[in-house]
């Protein structure tokens, strides 16, 4: 998708000035969750809230009035929605209040603890400022003086609009061409490595995002979490890898034909690094491949079709989910209560050798369709070739589906593919801002593209990096007369998700996770309901907005189910070990001494394991992994060849029948050896345990060493070189690199913390 630089003006003044149509809503209205009540599905909080539809008999068919209606929907989503999904996702369920507006004078009604409060507010130019009386005392120095929070937008490309517009809302402050002085927040469009000079604040892009989330790497990262776990991570359809496993492919479609000759599966072939459709194609034969030979082999995926979608209006549609992963360590999931769903504009069809090239059937990406005769630009959320996520489960739960089971399992897809992600995640970044290296951290919005099968199982297609957050479409206003006219569906969904992100991201957010009391947050859009609860202080900030603004969009969906999730970390542990043996030169490979040295201070040789087929073990799988990556600037073992040998060293070790078991065992003995399941704490967590025990076990060595020798004073045990491979010697240095790494992720502790 090109970048173009397209002004279109936020007017903030829509909602307002189009007094008519607003309705004022004073009653307090809850959705229903009981199954009785499935025609009240359980929608974000950002949809149109019933009290939103009903009370609006605005009709949809005008452009006008479905603009202000749309604005209604932003103001809506102030709203809040409670829903218990069968994981316990909560999705808000009290639907706030709206503004008097009365001769400029405007009623506010602010729900604080049970209580409506009703308070008159003042209209300040196109903002409205509105916040509980005290922090509007004079006394309250703390406000007056609090900065705004600046952002570099200088490199975010296609997300400009929609990231002003964030801006504008929480009042903060933007430097649209950089700035000399380091900034807190600094939006790239493409990735971490858009502007290679920052060494602190928070960049929107982790360092290996893009690598991790093309087609093949993400195949491969959810292809080890299926051996473990093939239950759990059955969401993904069957992949392989193009050109290394075409024989592989080729001997699975004989085979099926072989069984059952009347099965015609068919599949679709991706290229790796394609995207909005481009390279695309279905095959129902191997030798349907289009495989270029030797170095033009173009590399690709092939996988499984889903051949039974769920379709709406006969058309065959996808979703896309917004995900907010917010930290890696600890790990922090969000995911954004409100969605698009993307409609092929050709009614489907199961695939048969006819309509296989039939894209406007087959494919639901919107650079695609868009171009079709049929396709439907709608400013309603509910019709049209894009609508919105919420749309789709209203007229699904209005047909008697469970929603509920439908949005908890999609949550935990979202949530079972960041953790199959993140292992590798932490090795880039360790590789890109190198323990001791000043740098910023990270955050990222990713875009996860879900299918809904006939039998409404979520199905993951692929996961974005960089989605699209454009809010404006190009349209045909006359005969052969383009422009770029504002796209509402997209503008609701994708503003507050950027807004919300920059809100979760707030330097100023305190080590509950609030946000500040005011000044660093923004005003609250016009007609934007106020609601404030009293809550206990720790509550997260979605939970607790305080800011007046609306409510979060986004949703903690971890650590909140870290319960849920946990035991499927296996190779998250695995990554640790392979972080404390990979030294902090900022490579991203394991040499063959490492790798011995992993063995050794693990104690896993032995008879049955001589070290001589320790390193037949680390050259052969080495070997293999650097002709199948085709990448050869650094040699070593990466980090899924590391797994790979992990789970053949498991395996060797273990009489357990399950490979995961085999595995866990593994990991215990490994981190025995290696003082402990660190892992299995925060950074911060680890560190200081770290440093204490090395503390304790000097201490106790000086002890020992004076025992022995009554001469010699405790300094002089420090000296003593331990053994090459005694557990000291790598604590020592994982301390040290720890210690460094602690300064790294300074900054993150500081944002949480202050
Ligand atoms: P791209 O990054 O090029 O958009 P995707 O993986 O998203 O690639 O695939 C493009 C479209 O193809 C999807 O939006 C979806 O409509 C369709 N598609 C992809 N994979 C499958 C599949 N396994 N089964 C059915 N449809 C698929």
């Amino acid at each position: 998708m090109s970048d173009h630089a397209v002004k279109v003006e936020p007017d903030h003044t829509t909602a307002s000035s189009g007094d008519k149509d607003n309705v004022v809503v004073t009653e307090e209205l809850v959705l229903d969750t009981s199954p009785a009540a499935s025609l009240s599905p359980p929608v974000p909080s950002c949809v149109p809230s019933a009290a939103g539809v009903q009370g609006s008999a605005t009709p949809l068919a005008s452009k006008d009035k479905a603009r202000s209606r749309s604005k209604m929907g932003r103001d809506d989503r102030s709203t809040e929605g409670k829903v218990n999904t069968d994981i316990g996702y909560a999705i808000s369920t009290h639907v706030g209040k709206h503004l008097n507006r009365l001769r400029g004078e405007k009623v506010l009604q602010i729900k604080c603890a049970g209580r409506v409060m009703q308070g008159k507010q003042e209209t300040n130019g196109n903002s409205t400022h509105q916040r509980p009386r005290d922090r509007h005392e004079p006394g309250n120095k703390h406000q007056r003086k609090k900065k705004p929070v600046t952002v570099d937008t200088s490199k975010a490309k296609t997300s400009l609009e929609a990231l002003k517009m964030s801006i504008k809302q929480l009042k903060w402050k933007e430097f649209p061409l950089g700035r000399r002085a380091a900034c807190d927040i600094y939006w790239h469009g493409t990735s971490f490595h858009d502007n290679d000079h920052i060494v602190s604040g928070q960049v929107n892009k982790f360092p290996g995002m893009i690598e991790m989330l093309k087609k093949i790497n993400l195949s491969r990262a959810l292809r080890t979490m299926h051996e473990l776990f093939p239950e759990e991570y059955n969401f993904y359809p069957r992949s392989w890898i193009l050109p290394d496993e075409y024989q592989q492919f080729s001997a699975q479609i004989r085979g099926l034909k072989d069984s059952d000759a009347a099965a015609h599966r068919t599949f679709i072939v991706k290229p790796d690094s394609g995207s909005q459709g481009e390279g695309i194609y279905l095959i129902r034969e191997a030798s349907e491949v289009r495989l270029a030979a030797g170095s033009q082999a173009r590399q690709a995926v092939v996988q499984e079709y889903v051949q039974r979608p769920l379709l709406i209006d006969k058309l065959k549609f996808d979703i896309r989910l917004y995900v907010l992963v917010k930290a890696l360590e600890p790990l922090q999931i969000y995911i954004a209560k409100e969605g698009l769903t993307r409609f092929c504009t050709e009614p489907y069809q199961e695939p048969n050798q006819k309509n296989l090239s039939h894209v406007f059937m087959h494919l639901t990406n919107y650079s695609l369709n868009v171009q079709s005769d049929n396709f439907v630009h709608s400013d309603s959320q509910s019709t049209g070739s894009k609508r919105t996520f919420s749309s789709v489960l209203y007229r699904l739960a209005s047909k008697g589906v469970d929603i509920k089971k439908v949005w908890s399992d999609v949550i935990s897809l979202v949530i079972k593919t960041v953790i199959a992600l993140v292992p590798e995640l932490k090795v880039h970044y360790q590789a890109d801002i190198p323990p001791g290296k000043p740098g910023p951290t990270c955050f990222q919005i990713l875009g996860f593209d879900i299918l809904l099968t006939k039998n409404l199982k979520p199905v993951l297609l692929e996961v974005n990096s960089n989605p699209s957050m454009r809010i404006e479409h190009e349209q045909e206003v006359a005969p052969g007369v383009f422009e770029y006219v504002s796209s509402p569906v997209d503008e609701d969904v994708k503003v507050c998700v950027i807004r919300d992100t920059l809100r979760l991201m707030d330097p100023g957010l305190n080590k509950h996770g609030h946000p500040p009391p005011a000044g660093g947050g923004g005003a609250a859009q016009q007609g934007t309901v106020i609601t404030t609860k009293a809550g206990p202080p720790d509550k997260a900030p979605e939970e607790e907005p305080g800011d007046g603004l609306p409510t979060l969009c986004l949703k903690q969906v971890y650590p909140k189910y870290t319960k849920q999730f946990q035991y499927l970390c296996l190779v998250d542990r695995i990554a640790t070990l392979f972080l404390r043996f990979l030294g902090i030169k900022g490579n991203m490979r394991l040499g063959p001494t490492a790798f011995r040295t992993f063995i050794r201070c693990c104690k896993l040789s032995n008879s049955n394991l001589p070290m001589a087929s320790v390193d037949i073990l680390y050259i052969d799988i080495t070997r293999r992994w650097a002709a199948s990556t085709q990448d050869s600037r650094e040699a070593g073992m990466g980090l899924q060849a590391f797994v790979e040998a992990f789970f053949q060293l498991a395996g060797r070790r273990s009489k357990a029948a399950l490979l995961r078991d085999q595995v866990a065992s593994l990991l215990e003995v490994c981190e025995a050896h290696l003082d402990g399941p660190l892992s299995a704490l925060p950074v911060a967590a680890a560190v200081s345990l770290e440093d204490r025990r090395s503390l304790s076990r000097g201490r106790a060595m000086a002890r020992e060493a004076s025992k022995l020798s009554p001469s010699s004073s405790s300094s002089s045990s420090t000296t003593h070189p331990p053994p090459l491979c005694s557990p000291a010697a790598p604590r020592r240095a994982v301390s040290h690199d720890q210690r460094l790494q602690r300064s790294r992720h300074g900054p993150l502790r500081t944002n949480l913390e202050n």
